[in-house]
């Protein structure tokens, strides 16, 4: 008899499960299953490859048993791999997942309560001990006699002995304690079973016995009863993906989605393709009809299942698929890579990015075809993923024609969402660009004198309100031949004013100077122009110029220490700067010029740098 001690990682993790208050214990299950089914794969690969087990013949298959009187014990047993003495060691006795070892070292103590983490994780086999007060293995390798029995009680310590197993693989025996008996009932299996694992590649059964009551009475006057020993498959056995779409309902889709994608809601819509060619992979994704919680964490988890022909390889590799696809959820498989392929090989792999570059193409191509076919449910899927898909204009040069036609942009003459294609085909005769406005809230923005210009002129202007906005499309130049253009920038400036208004206004431009030299180093220039309508005046920007939003966000962020002013555009009609223009003393004529950019600033949401000094200004001009 050999008694051991668990590595201390293992011993902290037994602890934690025990004795933290988790209320998702049931995942053990789960856990359990998948090594099972892991242990069969493995058999399987090695049966198909060269090597000592080529050739090797089993029925695969899993399968469950419980003891619903007396000590509830369940078991859970697989002819699969199999370990023998030393890898029981190796894979009980320490923590051999990597993963695990990495979560409990940057587990904090406060953390450590929070006991939910747990579960997002999944610590294997050792989740058995939150129901668990003995676990016992016995296992058997495939091309080995000899079994071995592993038991523990979860403390310090295990122990391994010889033990008997008539064919290879494994039988986990759970001794569950006394809170946990559901788990010997055949309705918690059952149902377990099929939330977790039903689509697991090999036949789960389920052994329990069934009572029947017949209408005879027995001596005593109880209805007679039999019990019939049954033994029966309870998942479908079948990975979804791999079944013909035309097999396939809405509702089996649904189902497969919250399943196993951690949703209570229906997916939005789903994508199953089966791809045919150099590269055969299928893929099944899912859109969530509510953007993932973590979605615009650094950190987020990718919601993307790699398989190799039916074969879990990984959920946790964020290069499946682009950063701003991380939305994205659903399952990967692929015929062709290798079944030990590494993370590190997947990122450089050439089938692999084969894979990815057609999943991008067909699900931003689905993307542009719903927005015709079911504009609906298309307005739905952009109020919740308009902002990742942003990103991609900057991050995936290949696809941005691609992804111009399904980003949307709010807009001065609709509300609700406009498309690039829908504002080309309203623009208005000898209209020279896409106009827009980006740096500000939506109705800072709507409310612009800038935009009243644009609209005056019957020109359309998108409304671009999302902080990511105005960085993003700085990188985009035109849209299908047509340039795009921020109305305040000085380039667009001529675009709303004849000639003639142009010269009307330079004529009085005098003011122009005489409010410069009152604000000194305030402006990079003051400008006169007769688009302003009512407005007195309003700030812009020269045209490769950052606005002063973006200067301030890329200060937060520690960069952008030269500070690049704005351009004040005034309105010579206007009575303000009327005043100004008449004004004799110098003192006035500051006063009333600081109030003027304060104002400019202000209406485009943007605060004055210095809010007492404005304050002040604002209530000398008063006394004027
Ligand atoms: P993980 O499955 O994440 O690697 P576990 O703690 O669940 O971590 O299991 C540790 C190791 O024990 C597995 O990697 C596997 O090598 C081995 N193992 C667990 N269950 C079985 C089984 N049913 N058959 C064969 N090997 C198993």
């Amino acid at each position: 008899m050999s008694n051991k001690k668990f590595k201390t990682e293992v011993a902290d993790l037994l602890q934690l499960l025990i004795h933290s208050l988790y209320s998702n214990k049931e995942i053990f299950l789960r856990e359990l299953i998948s090594n099972a089914s892991d242990a069969i794969d493995k058999l399987k690969y090695l049966s198909m490859v060269d090597g000592n087990l080529k050739g090797y013949s089993f029925d695969p298959k899993i399968q469950i048993s419980f003891t619903e009187e007396g000590e509830r014990i369940l078991k859970i047993s697989d002819n699969g791999i199999g370990m023998n003495e030393e890898d029981l060691n190796n894979n009980l006795g320490t923590i051999a997942s990597s993963g695990t070892k990495k979560f409990l070292s940057t587990l904090t103590d406060e953390a450590k309560k929070d006991s939910n983490l747990i579960g997002q994780f999944g610590v294997g086999f050792y989740s058995a001990f939150m129901v668990s007060k003995k676990i016992e293995v016995i296992s058997r390798k495939a091309g080995e006699d000899q079994a071995y029995i592993w038991s523990s009680t979860g403390e310090t310590s295990y122990s391994i002995e010889p033990s008997e197993r008539d064919e290879q693989g494994t039988t986990v025996i759970l001794h569950l304690n006394d809170d946990d008996t559901t788990y010997a009932t055949r309705w918690t299996l059952e149902s377990l079973i099929k939330k977790y694992s039903d689509h697991v590649a090999y036949p789960i059964y389920l052994e329990y016995d069934q009572t029947h009551y017949e209408d005879e009475k027995d001596e005593n006057g109880n209805p007679k009863k039999t019990v019939e020993h049954k033994n029966e498959q309870i998942n479908s056995c079948s990975a979804l993906w791999r079944r013909n779409k035309s097999e396939l309902k809405d509702e089996d889709y649904k189902e497969f989605y919250k399943n196993n994608y951690n949703d209570y809601e229906d997916p939005l819509f789903y994508i199953h393709t089966k791809a045919e060619g150099t590269t055969e992979y299928t893929t099944l994704f899912f859109i969530p009809k509510t953007a993932p919680m973590d979605m615009n964490y650094a950190d987020f988890k990718s919601g993307v299942k790699l398989y190799v022909k039916r074969v879990y390889i990984t959920d946790d590799d964020k290069t499946l698929l682009p950063t701003y696809l991380r939305f994205v959820r659903g399952v990967i498989d692929s015929e062709d890579l290798p079944l030990n392929v590494s993370r590190e090989i997947l990122q450089e792999n050439r089938i692999m990015s084969a894979i990815r570059n057609g999943s991008v193409k067909k699900l931003l191509g689905e993307f542009k075809k719903l927005s015709t076919s079911n504009p609906e449910l298309f307005t739905e899927f952009i109020k919740q993923y308009n902002r990742p898909l942003k990103e991609g204009l900057y991050m995936d040069y290949a696809n941005r024609d691609l992804l111009l036609d399904i980003v949307r942009y709010k807009s001065s003459e609709k509300d609700g969402y406009v498309s690039l294609k829908e504002y080309k085909e309203r623009m208005k005769e000898g209209q020279k660009a896409i106009y827009y406005i980006a740096g500000g809230k939506e109705n800072v923005l709507k409310a612009s004198p800038l935009v009243a210009a644009f609209r005056k002129k019957g020109y359309e202007v998108l409304i671009l309100d999302e902080d990511i906005d105005e960085f993003v499309i700085s990188t985009v130049p035109e849209y299908d031949g047509v340039p795009l253009k921020a109305i305040n920038r000085s380039d667009a400036m001529d675009d709303v004013q004849s000639q003639e208004e142009k010269k009307e206004a330079e004529e009085k431009g005098a003011v122009a100077e005489k409010i410069a030299s009152a604000l000194g180093d305030k402006v990079k220039k003051v400008v006169v122009s007769a688009r302003l309508g009512d407005a007195a005046a309003s700030v812009i920007m020269d045209e490769n110029d950052p606005s002063v939003q973006m200067q301030r966000l890329m200060k937060q962020m520690g960069g952008g220490d030269e500070e690049i002013k704005p351009i004040l555009e005034v309105n010579p009609s206007s009575p303000f700067v009327a005043r100004i223009q008449a004004s004799e003393d110098e003192e006035k004529t500051k006063v009333l010029s600081e109030v003027l950019l304060g104002q400019a600033l202000l209406q485009e949401g943007i605060m004055p740098s210095d809010p007492v000094a404005f304050a002040s200004f604002l209530s000398k001009a008063m006394a004027y």
